[in-house]
C-alpha cells in the first residue's frame, strides 16, 4: 500500500511536490483553502534551479511560450527621456529581466495540469493548527 502525503496548498511549491511525489509512487492529495485554482499574480522570472526544475518537469517549452514577452527594464526621467535601459537580450536574459518571465498564474496553472494526473486535489478545504489545549 503507497504512503499517504498530504499537502497544503495548489500553488507553486504545492503542485510541483505533488507531481514529484505523486510519480515516486506515493498517494498524494492536495488541499487548497481557495474554492477553485487561484489565478492571478504578476509576472515572476524563473532562474537557476527553478528553471531546471521546470525543465525535468519537461514544462520548460509551455512556460517559454506563455511567457509575458518583457524585452528589459527602461527607467525615464520627469520628461519621458529614457535615462537608463537593461534590455534583456544584451544581458543574455539573466539581468533585470530573466528569459524566462511568466504570470504567476500561468505558471502555478502549468504546474497544477502536470500535477493533476499524480494526485487528488481537494479545494475549499484546509489544514487547521489546533492549539495543544483545545485538543485535549
Ligand atoms: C493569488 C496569488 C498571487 C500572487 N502573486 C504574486 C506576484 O504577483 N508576484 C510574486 O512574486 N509572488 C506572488 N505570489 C506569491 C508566490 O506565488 C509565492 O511567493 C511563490 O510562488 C511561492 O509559492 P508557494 O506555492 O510557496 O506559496 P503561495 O503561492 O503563497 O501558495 C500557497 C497556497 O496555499 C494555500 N494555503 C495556505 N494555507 C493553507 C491551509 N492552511 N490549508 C489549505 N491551503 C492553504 C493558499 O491559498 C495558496 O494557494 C502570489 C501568490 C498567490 C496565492
Amino acid at each position: 500500500m503507497p504512503r499517504r502525503v498530504l499537502i497544503t496548498g495548489a500553488s507553486v511549491a504545492g503542485n510541483t511536490a505533488a507531481f514529484w511525489l505523486g510519480r515516486a509512487g506515493f498517494d498524494v492529495t492536495v488541499v487548497e483553502r481557495a474554492p477553485g485554482f487561484r489565478d492571478g499574480g504578476q509576472n515572476v522570472d524563473l532562474r537557476g534551479v527553478g528553471r531546471e526544475v521546470l525543465r525535468r518537469m519537461g514544462l520548460e517549452q509551455a512556460a517559454l511560450e506563455r511567457g509575458t514577452g518583457e524585452e528589459g527594464t527602461t527607467w525615464v526621467d520627469g520628461g519621458g527621456r529614457v535615462v537608463a535601459r537593461f534590455a534583456a537580450a544584451d544581458i543574455d536574459g539573466d539581468g533585470p529581466t530573466a528569459e524566462m518571465e511568466i504570470l504567476r498564474g500561468d505558471l502555478a496553472r502549468l504546474l497544477f495540469e502536470a500535477a493533476r494526473g499524480h494526485a487528488a486535489f481537494r479545494f475549499g478545504d484546509r489544514v487547521e493548527r489546533v492549539d495543544e489545549d483545545e485538543g485535549e
